[in-house]
C-alpha cells in the first residue's frame, strides 16, 4: 500500500505549532495531546512527529529510533495518566473502513471508566 501524506491535515498543523493543543508529553519524535472531543474519563492522542497516515504505514516505514521512541510514549503516558492499575484501551483507526477522521497516525488512549465491548453488535 502506497500511502500519500496531506500536510494540511489538522494534526500536521498542531505539529507546526498553527493550532494550539494541550500537551501531555513530547518528545524528540512523539506528541500526546489531548483529544479535544473526549469520550473517556483519559483520552489522550499520540502521534509520531514524522509524515505517516497510519499505523501500518507508519511500522513498515518510519526508523527504529521513531518506532522506539513512539512506543515508549504510550507507556510513559499510561504511567503518566494512571491507567494501567483499572485497565485502558488503545486504539488506532485507518482508513475508511476504520473510520479513520484525521490522516496523521495517531492512536487514542482511553480509560478511567469502564469502557465497554471493543465493538459493537451489528
Ligand atoms: P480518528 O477518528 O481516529 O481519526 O480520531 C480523530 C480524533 O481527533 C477525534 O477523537 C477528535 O476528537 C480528535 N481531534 C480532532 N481535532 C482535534 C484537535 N484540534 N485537537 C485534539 N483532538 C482533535
Amino acid at each position: 500500500m502506497a500511502y500519500t501524506y496531506d500536510p494540511e491535515n489538522i494534526f500536521a498543523k498542531i505539529l507546526r505549532g498553527e493550532i494550539p493543543n494541550t500537551t501531555v508529553m513530547e518528545t524528540e519524535h512523539s506528541l500526546a495531546f489531548l483529544d479535544v472531543f473526549p469520550q473517556a474519563p483519559v483520552h489522550v492522542l499520540v502521534v509520531p512527529k514524522g509524515a505517516y497516515v497510519t499505523y501500518d504505514h507508519f511500522a513498515a516505514k518510519a526508523s527504529d529510533a521513531e518506532i522506539l521512541d513512539f512506543t515508549r510514549m504510550i507507556a510513559a503516558c499510561c504511567e503518566k495518566l494512571g491507567v494501567a492499575a483499572d485497565g485502558w484501551r488503545l486504539i488506532s483507526n485507518a482508513g475508511a473502513h476504520g473510520v479513520q477522521e484525521v490522516p496523521h497516525l495517531h492512536v487514542h488512549i482511553l480509560g478511567g471508566k469502564p469502557l465497554g465491548r471493543m465493538l459493537e453488535k451489528s
